[in-house]
């Protein structure tokens, strides 16, 4: 076996046990293999261990993986990176999901640029939940209404959140930096039809994103290793 498909086996065993540990439903939650950085080869090795969602940070680098692993089916691309307005047209035609939208015109710009030939587009709104002033996400206050006019763009489908909070230093912090996220997105599955996904934890604190709620974690390191 290759590294990759055992570190893939070692991180489904770690959902699998934490959602034993909270008591979730081990299909509730998805992995989503962040292969940023790797080569296309990469991709390869997780996809034969029989992963099949993959996110990518860089639009330019992403888009180029797509076409050049075009030939394996069932592929699942999904965006988790800042998207610049004038990047939205590549995210639309190359992707299947995205993870960072923070802005309605982004939204828009998605949803005009989406091929009429390609499924709607699958969305999450990333909120920034630790309110850092520089960093990436829509306030939480401003979290409902803007996921409701989300909702509304023909050519999206609204799915639910994604968040990213500062790393804590362990599994207390992480939980409580995950809190609000899971308030938030319970009452937005409340209000909106058809949202289901909380894109929420990493390698380190999967744990605690679990326990958190968390129905798809975004796993890069300790799947591909460390990036240089
Ligand atoms: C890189 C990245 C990840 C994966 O982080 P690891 O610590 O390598 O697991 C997850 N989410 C986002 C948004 C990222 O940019």
């Amino acid at each position: 076996m290759s590294m990759i498909s055992d570190n893939l086996a070692s991180v489904k065993a770690q959902i699998h046990s934490a959602c034993v540990e909270f008591a979730r439903t081990p299909r509730d939650v998805q992995l989503l293999a962040v292969s940023k950085t790797f080569p296309a080869q990469a991709v390869r090795e997780a996809y034969a261990a029989g992963q099949r969602a993959f996110g990518e940070n860089y639009i330019q680098e992403g888009a180029e993986k797509t076409l050049a692993l075009a030939d394996l089916p069932d592929l699942e691309w999904h965006m988790i990176g800042p998207i610049q307005s004038n990047k939205t047209r590549l995210v639309a035609e190359h992707f299947h999901w995205v993870h960072s939208v923070d802005r309605l015109k982004i939204a828009q710009r998605l949803s005009e640029q989406r091929p009429d030939t390609l499924p709607h587009l699958q969305v999450c709104l990333q909120v920034n939940v630790d309110g850092g002033a520089n960093k990436s996400g829509c306030l939480p206050s401003e979290a409902l209404a803007m996921a409701q006019e989300i909702a509304q763009l023909p050519r999206l489908q609204l799915r639910g959140l994604m968040v990213i909070p500062e790393p804590a230093p362990d599994f207390v912090a992480a939980c409580t930096a995950f809190m609000p996220a899971r308030e938030l997105f319970i009452s937005i599955k409340q209000k909106i039809n058809g949202v289901d996904t909380l894109s929420m934890g990493m390698s380190a604190d999967l744990r605690a994103a679990v326990k958190e709620g968390s129905t798809m974690v975004r796993v890069g390191t300790a799947i591909f290793g460390a990036r240089v």
